[in-house]
């Protein structure tokens, strides 16, 4: 199976909004990107992964936040959508269009989500922590919304310092 290329921060997909998934795109191969996106979040080592970041603007995410006794936790959201969020986390993230930054971000502590699966069935889930964080952080980029955005303005303007400095170093292809 191949892996996707991961677009990196400023691709303008990631700052556009996803196209909600339509109806037959379920029975037309969702089903196999779904697999080649975890694929190549594994490969990258994270834990979530939303379709602009593979170039595709569109409104679905996976994801595998791994559970407490360290079991996997694969998850597929296609047209998310937060019905609840409430709590408080503050912590720091990453993003794999945003290779080496890592910064604080604050975020809602659980977020109760209704999304489809990749079979196109409706669900809700109620998810706390690092999930919820997850969520939350792959949500808005169906929104073309990222990190960055969330950030307070003097995170955002060391994280945008760092980036420039990653990106003359040759880092950030
Ligand atoms: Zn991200």
């Amino acid at each position: 199976m191949a892996l996707l290329k991961i677009v990196r921060y400023p691709d303008p997909v990631l700052l556009a909004v996803g196209r909600p998934v339509a109806d037959e795109s379920f029975a037309n191969g969702l089903g196999k990107t779904v697999e080649e996106m975890f694929e190549t979040m594994y490969a990258a080592g994270g834990v979530g992964l939303a379709a602009p970041q593979v170039g595709l603007s569109q409104r679905f995410f996976v994801m595998d936040v791994p559970l407490e006794n360290g079991e996997p936790d694969r998850r597929v959201f296609v047209n998310p959508e937060i019905l609840h969020a409430e709590g408080e986390q503050v912590g720091d993230e990453g993003c794999l269009s945003f290779p080496g930054l890592y910064q604080t971000v604050e975020r809602n502590m659980r977020v109760i989500v209704r999304a489809q699966d990749v079979s196109g069935n409706d669900f809700e889930a109620d998810l706390e922590g690092l999930a919820a964080r997850c969520v939350l952080h792959e949500t808005d980029h169906c929104d073309g919304i990222v990190f960055l955005d969330r950030m307070t303005v003097l995170k955002r303007e060391m994280a945008k310092r760092k980036i420039k400095r990653l990106q003359k170093t040759g880092k950030w292809e």
